[in-house]
């Protein structure tokens, strides 16, 4: 594959097109041919996926105060949930305005399934934010040098012209 010797994981995907639906995102390009076309709806989480192409990392919370876990004051989701799921009321959005955070956990990847759209050997990454209460999967775009759990880590977006519209659009660097 050409630029595999990069030190930066590249996208190598097709830009996904999408149409706008009473202010949802109805992703519309098939990956696969006709036979493998998938169309589905960003929904009530088309925020989140607008704010990656814009440089922008949202989040949501409860503020439900009858809620049984949050009590009103809950933690960033990350992804975001539309709604609570612990008391099933929509959540509020937030950005995350410094979005970094440390490596909780790594595989490093040398070959990726069919469909993949970033370039092998990458890092899959889990990363741990501080005041986020789920544990973000995504993608390191270093590849040349070890890391080790607990390295830091900060979230960088494809936006504009870059932007593929889909959740590739959020990678980690170090
Ligand atoms: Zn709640």
């Amino acid at each position: 594959m050409s630029g595999a010797t990069t030190d930066r994981v590249q996208f190598i995907g097709d830009k996904t097109k999408y149409k706008e639906k009473g202010g949802a995102w109805v992703i519309d390009l098939p990956r696969f041919g006709e036979v493998g076309t998938h169309h589905h709806t960003y929904g009530m989480l088309t925020p989140y996926f607008k704010g990656l192409t814009q440089g922008k990392l949202l989040a949501t919370k409860c503020v439900n105060d009858n809620c049984p876990i949050s009590k009103g004051k809950g933690e960033l989701w990350l992804p975001p949930r539309a709604d609570c799921p612990d008391c099933h009321k929509p959540m509020i959005w937030e950005e995350i305005k410094n979005p970094v955070g440390e490596i909780f956990t790594y595989t490093f990847v040398e070959r990726g399934g069919s469909g993949l759209e970033i370039q092998a050997p990458y890092y899959q990454i889990d990363v741990l934010m501080k005041g986020v209460c789920t544990i973000v999967k995504g993608y390191l775009v270093n590849r040349n040098r070890p890391i080790k759990i607990g390295d830091k880590v900060k979230a960088g977006f494809r936006t504009g012209n870059e932007a593929s519209n889909t959740c590739l659009d959020l990678y980690w660097e170090l």
